[in-house]
């Protein structure tokens, strides 16, 4: 073994106006812990300073290390990498804006010391978000957790610890458009939470705009459910049952000459329009999982590499590894 305690993964993503504040405030809870430790600082295709400023961080402290994505992968895919790429016992991964408090980690470790191999942060409250975030993330969590069978535990994002074999186990999942808090879920192991107060951003705007946001979700919910496939089964049902009772009805109405029926072009235009949306929506989500489908039958690499700082004694999964 190399003798690393302990890993950070930190996802950045044109992040020049938190970096240095994060690694000041990361690096004294790290040495503080006072066993060998390292970052990975994954540098998921910054068009700002981010590359050069950490390329600075690591070279005053070789505890830090640098990976460059080729272009920008996404939030999910850097903090994979950067797991992949770790070695500590321990793995922590956190959001570089300083939002998960690096003080936490102390108390994951406690955790982890007790024999749990997950340690998630469970969000107590949230700080200077817009209410538009908080009332979609609350209910997307509550929405998802309807959805599956995998329990994915309410208010948790990606700041958690795993053991060193979470984290192994994760790296035989291949799929891609990941959900990393669900995979984590769905892998099992004994989790238990700690909980925090999640800070305003130090400085900075979101990185996570609704696009991604909306991603995020959809990945989510198709990576570890089929009931939006099945909506289309019960709703097919349903109306066929129904519009078979009306034949049934004005077969009986015609029969018995109970009705004048006039030609209702106006009801008639209402129900095909409502069945050709509701149709189109189903094909819709159908397209959503064949795209899915299709980007995993194409078996392209997660990640692409362009470069590394530092020594890594973890194993990526991209297609170039120079070093
Ligand atoms: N991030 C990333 N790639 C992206 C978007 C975000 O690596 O495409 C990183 C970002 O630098 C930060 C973390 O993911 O460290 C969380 O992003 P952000 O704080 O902007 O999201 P929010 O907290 O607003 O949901
Ligand atoms: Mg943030």
């Amino acid at each position: 073994m190399n003798g690393i305690r302990y890993s950070v993964v930190v996802p950045l993503y044109n992040e020049e106006a938190v970096i240095d504040e994060m690694v000041r405030r990361l690096s004294r809870v790290l040495e503080d812990l006072g066993e060998p430790y390292e970052v990975v600082m994954v540098n998921d295709g910054s068009r700002d300073a981010t590359a050069g400023m950490a390329r600075a961080i690591c070279a005053a402290n070789p505890s830090f290390k640098l990976v460059n994505f080729a272009r920008n992968f996404g939030h999910q895919t850097a903090i994979t990498a950067g797991m992949d790429l770790s070695c500590g016992d321990a793995v922590v991964v956190i959001d570089a804006d300083l939002q998960d408090p690096p003080e936490v980690i102390r108390d994951m470790i406690e955790k982890w010391k007790e024999g749990y191999e997950v340690v998630y942060g469970k969000r107590a409250a949230r700080k200077g978000e817009t209410w538009f975030k908080r009332v979609t993330a609350r209910s997307f969590y509550r929405f998802l957790n309807r959805m599956t069978d995998v329990r994915i535990p309410v208010d948790v994002g990606d700041f958690r610890l795993i053991d060193a074999r979470v984290r192994d186990a994760l790296l035989s999942v291949p799929e891609h458009n990941r959900y990393v808090r669900g995979l984590i879920s769905w892998l099992g192991f004994r989790q238990t939470a700690v909980e925090f107060v999640r800070e305003a951003r130090f400085a900075g705007e979101t990185k996570y705009p609704l696009k991604k946001m909306v991603k995020l979700a959809v990945d989510g919910i198709t990576s570890f459910s089929y009931k939006p496939l099945k909506v289309g089964i019960g709703m097919g049902a349903f109306l066929s049952i129904a519009s078979f009772l009306y034949l049934v009805a004005v077969l009986v109405m015609r029969l018995f000459r109970l009705t004048d029926m006039e030609p209702g072009y106006a009801s008639l235009m209402a129900v095909m329009l409502f069945f050709f949306g509701v149709i189109l929506v189903m094909l819709g989500i159908i397209g959503e999982y064949i795209a899915r489908i299709f980007e995993e039958v194409k078996g392209r690499p997660l990640y692409v590499i362009s470069d590394k700082v530092g020594e890594f004694h973890g194993r990526d999964r991209s297609a170039s590894t120079p070093s």
